[in-house]
């Protein structure tokens, strides 16, 4: 193809061109997209992850989570077309999470996305890559920019000498929280190779064993716990097949052919899509504490439909362990949750059989079927269960109910720190431990009781340092309050003032 059919309008372009992004305001964004074509990704995304009370996001940009599966993946390309600043936060992220991959880059300027001719370095910097030799795929990101003007990614070759091209479009006015991002791409990828299968002989994934019936996790786990949960299922003649999302892309096929399609983590709606049209069942919630995994497991031996009696036995293998994990290590505290990973309902799940009084669980995540069991379970010991919760809310709930620890976000934990309250990251410390099995009932109850012993010395640290750096008393090495310089505040607003009525006697 030589000259690109110009879909995006050159007017929207433009516009969000100068200077929208995370701040444009999301309605702009949105209208603008529709404007240049985009109306049946923008009407897909909207159905996949519905909007929260918050209308930007409040974590990374969102596309963190689907570059991060795609640089997580072996023999695979990414690629993201956006702004400068964006991509620069984004491949700084990456590597700070240990990337060590490249992350490809198209970058743009007003006469480039106006003109088309993004569209068509994007096609170059595509085919220059795909080489059969090093990639199995290329995956090329738009970010907020270049799919509010509406750069047609779905024109861009199906595949280049074997190499798949999967392009996507993640703006952050259309994917809430980059955990669902996670979801744009493994959902893609797991179309274009149910595709694939669909249509002809595949390769034989890696590990896969003749006849073997096979379990295939959805969620982003702890490196244990896909172990600590093909433990449990060996009793019921039930290994687990490679998870979503993949590290490899013949693990795609391997996770299609499961039996059962286990949503641990109840947010990828488009994944679960591609399963269920492969037809394979898919079962929510996950084996947390001695409740959760007596029902999940209940739930995938009625889903693979396995008889209650081998149930059982693989029932009788794990429980009493669980059980006797959670009596070692009593949580005697009031603990709060909030999240954006997921994982968050199953957390408190677990610290509530583990004995803790858990009066709130906010998750950035939406509202699915895959977690209602858990919103059911936690509702009916009085927790109350926030979907889509904003900071506000966090922090709301946090004030509100006075734990002895709060798990929550990096702002989160901030305010928690003012206030003399204990709190931990849940992504850096909660996320990176087990959660099921004996060892989740083991390691969190260790974790809870080592940081809600510091409440004593929170309150310390809070009077020794009441009034410094907040506003007027910032800064350091100040024997007495800093003092303003006399008339400067002043100066200041007549200032302002003065240049708010210039500005608007020129009007715009
Ligand atoms: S791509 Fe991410 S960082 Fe850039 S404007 Fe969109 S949400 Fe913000």
């Amino acid at each position: 193809m030589d000259q690109l059919p110009l879909t995006a309008v050159p007017e929207a372009a433009a516009s969000v061109a100068t200077g929208s992004g995370c701040h444009g305001g999301r309605e702009t964004l949105d209208a603008a997209a529709r404007a240049a074509g985009k109306s049946a990704t923008m009407d897909k995304l909207a159905a996949d992850y519905p909007q929260g009370p918050h209308d930007q996001p409040q974590s990374m940009c969102p596309a963190f989570g689907s570059l991060r599966v795609g640089l997580r993946m072996r023999r695979t390309a990414t690629i993201l077309s956006g702004s400068a600043c964006c991509v620069y936060g984004l491949t700084f992220t990456s590597h700070f999470y240990g990337a060590r991959r490249t992350v490809g880059y198209v970058p743009f300027n007003s006469e480039t996305l106006v003109t088309g001719k993004l569209f068509e370095d994007i096609r170059d910097a595509v085919h220059a890559t795909a080489k059969p030799e090093d990639y199995d795929a290329v995956v090329i990101i738009n970010l907020c920019v270049p799919t509010a003007s509406g750069v047609p990614l779905d024109l861009l070759p199906k595949q280049i000498d074997g190499v798949r091209i999967i392009g996507i479009d993640v703006p952050g006015f259309g994917v809430p929280t980059h955990a669902e991002a996670k979801d744009v791409l493994a959902g893609a990828m797991l179309r274009y190779a149910r595709n694939e299968a669909e249509s002809g002989p595949v390769a034989r994934p890696r590990q896969m064993v003749d006849g073997e019936r096979t379990v295939a996790l959805i969620g982003e786990l702890f490196p244990a716990d896909p172990m600590g949960v093909g433990a449990m299922l060996a009793p019921m003649g039930l290994a687990l097949a490679p998870q979503t999302p993949a590290r490899e892309w013949r693990d795609l096929y391997a996770a299609l052919d499961c039996e059962v399609a286990a949503a641990v983590h109840p947010f990828y709606t488009a994944s679960i899509r591609e399963f269920r049209a492969a037809g394979r069942p898919v079962v929510g919630s996950g084996p947390v504490g001695v409740e959760g995994t007596e029902a999940w497991l209940a739930s995938i031996g009625r889903a693979a439909g396995i008889p209650d009696s081998v149930v059982d036995l693989a029932k009788q293998r794990v429980l009493p362990a669980i059980r006797g994990a959670l009596a070692a290590a009593p949580i005697k505290a009031r603990v709060t949750v909030s999240g954006y990973e997921g994982s968050e309902l199953l957390v408190a799940r677990l610290l509530s059989e583990a004995g803790a009084e858990v009066p709130y669980v906010g998750t950035a995540c939406p509202r699915t079927e895959w977690s209602e069991a858990d919103r059911q379970w936690l509702e009916a010991r009085g927790t109350h269960v926030q979907y889509r919760a904003s900071l506000e809310q966090d922090v709301a709930a946090m004030r509100d109910a006075q734990p002895d620890l709060a798990l929550g976000t990096t702002p989160l934990v901030q305010k928690a720190k003012e206030l003399g309250i204990p709190a931990l990251y849940f992504t850096n410390m909660v996320s990176a431990r087990p959660l099921f099995g004996p060892a989740g009932a083991g390691s969190m109850a260790a974790i809870v009781a080592a940081q809600t012993k510091g409440r004593e010395r929170f309150s310390r640290m809070v009077s020794f340092f009441e009034g410094v750096g907040t506003p007027d008393g910032a800064g350091y090495g100040f024997k007495d309050k800093p003092v303003d310089p006399p008339g400067f505040r002043d100066r200041q607003r007549k200032l302002r003032a003065a240049k708010a009525k210039a500005e608007e006697s020129v009007g715009t």
